[in-house]
Formats: structure tokens, sequence, C-alpha cells
């Protein structure tokens, strides 16, 4: 019987493992780290084997193959092991699809995966057909594969799954955009990190669908130098396309085959510029299935918005308050930034992942009264905006509580306050989750 480890025990780790069980294999799990409750229930209900809190190097290296989670980076030294006595190493989506034959529409990039992962679900799931949502959102798509049985799936993946891919194939490949982010996990070179991403299209046939951002200008460099056999279907706000997506005249028109469709805009129950590129790829990939027109402009219009993603909050006295805790990167702020049509107390501030901030300048001029900052460490936010809002109208605070209470003495009625971090949030909290739900809660005891 050959022998699988499966390194990490949470999420993907886990589903991996029980699919392993599932299929017949000698499993082990093994995790550097403490494994939570819930993952180790589920080890000891499938009688999976496994250690935590290190690496037993005899129980690891025996391994057939090697199922990896994302988190863990090539750099660790068990992988380094691994990879110098020539184990095979994979990720759990490429494991997991060799036993699934469903029908899958999968979406990496930079900002919007969730967003655009969520909506396509959920027009599936408004067509009548069975879909599975996983990857990165909910479930792992390996639990899933191993415990259910669907027709489709909707696969949010991050580029870290797609490093130990080699013959994974989506029907249908979403790019929704490539900027900087975690180029730490990339030797510091954006090429690589957009390369990564780009793995997601290795495998398309003629009869997929490639989906992309064509006003995204690191992907069309990319675009340059590969090969990808699929349908190309661009989506864009900047010209007409013959087969895609694009805008004219307050509407979304989808051109699939000999095929056009027409959303209003104002239609769109997700608000923002770049929640139109999310609906357009959403529409694509919906379209590309065979879902009907009306189930389409229904779906784009009834969605609601998922929790941490420009999500209204509360308005009180007139100012509303929305958390955008999610936006943890320069471009996603930018948009949020950009949506707002009143004027904004900007709440920013976190961990900085390398953030150059010269990108707001111009929006934070047009749009930002007042800057609360959330965070241990606020000088470059100071530095990039105390010139443009004044000094009087920068304050720093600890707290979502202190933050808040900070905004709601800025804001006058007709304001927004908006929290759009631009960075993690590992300096005050847990994650982005904790975060935006203290946030709320504050807000809520206003
Ligand atoms: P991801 O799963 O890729 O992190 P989400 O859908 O969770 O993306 O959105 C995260 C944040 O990124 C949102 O709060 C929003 O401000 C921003 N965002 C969403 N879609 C896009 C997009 N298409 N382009 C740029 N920023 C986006």
């Amino acid at each position: 019987m050959a022998r699988i480890v499966v390194l990490g025990g949470a999420e993907s780790g886990v589903g991996a493992a029980v699919l392993a069980k599932v299929k017949g294999f000698e499993v082990f799990l093994s995790d550097n780290g403490q494994i939570k409750e819930e993952y180790l229930e589920t080890l000891r209900k499938w009688d999976i084997p496994f250690e935590q809190g290190g690496h037993t190097p005899e129980r690891v290296l025996n391994a057939d193959e090697v199922v990896k989670s994302p988190g863990i980076p090539d750099t660790a030294p068990m992988v380094k092991a691994l990879r110098a006595q020539g184990t095979h190493i994979v990720s759990e989506i490429e494991f997991a699809a060799r036993y699934d034959s469903a029908k899958k529409i999968c979406i990496t990039g930079s900002n919007g995966k969730t967003t655009t992962t969520s909506l396509i679900h959920y027009l599936l799931c408004e067509a009548g057909l069975d879909a599975g949502l996983g990857g990165n959102i909910g479930k792992s798509y390996a639990l899933q594969v191993a415990t259910e049985k669907h027709d489709y799936y909707v696969l949010e993946i991050s580029s870290f799954q797609l490093d130990d891919a080699y013959d994974f194939r989506p029907d249908i490949a979403i790019i929704t955009n490539i900027t900087p982010d975690h180029l730490d996990r990339y030797d510091h070179k954006l090429e690589n990190y957009a390369r990564a991403k780009f793995r997601i299209a290795r495998n398309l046939r003629p009869e997929d669908c490639f989906i992309f951002d064509s006003d995204d200008a690191i992907t069309i460099e990319q675009l340059g130098q590969i090969v990808i056999k699929a349908k190309m279907l661009p989506f864009t706000q900047e010209k007409e396309v013959a087969q895609g997506a694009f805008v004219r005249d307050g509407r979304i028109i989808v051109r699939y085959e000999d095929d056009e469709t027409e959303i209003f805009l104002k239609e769109l129950a997700l608000g923002g510029r770049h929640n139109v590129y999310n609906s357009m790829a959403a529409a694509l990939a919906a379209k590309a299935t065979g879902i009907s027109d009306e189930v389409i402009r229904k779906s784009l219009r009834t969605f609601s918005p998922i929790e941490h993603r420009l999500e209204p909050v509360l308005s009180i006295g007139d100012v509303l308050y929305i958390n955008d805790s999610k936006a943890t990167n320069v471009d996603s702020a930018w948009y949020a930034l950009e949506c707002q049509t009143r004027p904004v107390v900007w709440i920013v501030g976190g961990k900085d992942k390398g953030n150059d901030y010269s990108v707001l300048e111009e929006l934070v001029r047009k749009k930002v009264k007042a800057i609360v900052c959330l965070g241990v460490d606020n000088a470059k936010i100071h530095a990039a905006f105390e010139g443009i809002v004044g000094s009087e109208n920068i304050v720093d605070t600890l707290s979502a509580e202190a933050a808040v209470q900070a905004s709601a003495r800025f804001a006058a009625p007709g304001d927004v306050v908006l929290l759009s971090p631009c960075c993690a949030s590992f300096d005050l909290f847990k994650n982005y989750e904790d975060r935006g739900r203290l946030f709320k809660e504050a807000v809520r005891h206003l």
C-alpha cells in the first residue's frame, strides 16, 4: 500500500488526509505546530495517525508521495529534505482532482478571489446546478471530494496551491488580476508570483475557457510570454471586445460565442468599480456554463455582500460605517476609496507588507477628510498622508473601539467611515475577520 504523508494539519491538510484514507492509502499527517481541536477530532474520527509540534523524519521521509499544505513554504527544512531525496510533493488540489470528474471553475488572482468565487457559486446554485464551493473558502476541496458528490466545483485557489499542481485542470480558469502581494514567498520577484498564478491555465484544452482582466498590465505582459490553448475571454472597462465582457452605456455587455447579454450596472448588487470587474468575470463564467441570461441578471442583482468586503455595517446619524477589513493591500484599499461618493473618514494601518502609499495620494486628496490609524507602527501612513489631510486630522489608535470612537468624532452627517486598512492585521488582531468583527461590535456600541 502506498504511503501518503500530509504536511500541515489545518483545513487543506486534514481534507487531503481524509481523502487519502478514503482512497485506501496508508496515511500519516504531520504538523510542525499545534493542530486545532476541530481538526484533531476529524483525524480521530477517521482513524488517521498524526503527530504535532514537530516532524519526525523517519515517519515523513518514507512517504511515497507528500501532500503539502499551502501555508508551508518551500524553505521549510522538512520540505527541503523531501525534495533533496526526490519525493514527489503535490498540493491538495492536485491530489484531490485525481479523484474528481466534476466540472471545475477555478479562481485565482491577487484581489477579488473570494467575491468572484462566491458570486459564481451563487449563480450556479440559482441556476439549479449542484455545485460545491471550496478551496480557500469554507470546506476544503479534498474533503468534499472524499465525502460529497457534486456536478460542479467553484474553487478559490491561492498561488501556493498552484505551486505544487501539475496535472490539475479546471474547465474554466479565472485570474481576477495580479498585483504585488505575498512577494516574500516568491524571492521578492513579481515575475515568479505572476507565473505561479498562470499555472492555473497551463493544462487548459481548446474547449476550456480562460477568463482574465485585460485592463491589468501584469496579466497582459504574462500572456505575451505563454501560449494558452483555451477560449480566451477577457473582461475590461476600457474597450470593446469581440469575445468577453466590457462596459458600454451603463451596461455590462457579455459576448460569448454568438450570444450577447446585457446587464445594467446600476442593478449590480455589489458596488464599486472593482466589483464591476468581479461581476463581469462571474457573468462570463456563468455564460460559458450555459446559464440563462435571466438567471445571470437576477443573480447579479440579488447577491448579498460578503462579510468584511465593503460590508455596510450601520448608518448612525447619517454616517455610514463600512467594514472592508479584508482589504489587506494597497490595491484593494484603492478600489474601496475609489467607489466612495461621500467624504471619507478612513481607518487604515496594521502590519505593513512593504506598501507603497503613493498610488493612493490622489484619492486621499479627493475623498478623505480625516485618517484614523489603527496599527502599532503608523509612521509610514503619517509620512504619506499627513501633508494631505493636515496633522490635526490624523490620529493613532490601538484598538477597533478607539478607532471607531475617533472616527465618530471626525465624521459629520453625510460622511462615510471606512475601515479599509491596506495592511495585514497581525499586529493588533488575530486575523482580518477578528479585526472586522471587533470593528462592527464597536460601531454597534456607539
Ligand atoms: P481575495 O479573496 O482575493 O482576497 P476578496 O474578494 O476577499 O479578494 O476582496 C478583498 C478586498 O479586495 C475587498 O475588500 C475589496 O476592497 C478588494 N477587491 C475586491 N475585488 C477586487 C478587484 N477585482 N480588484 C481590486 N480589488 C478588489
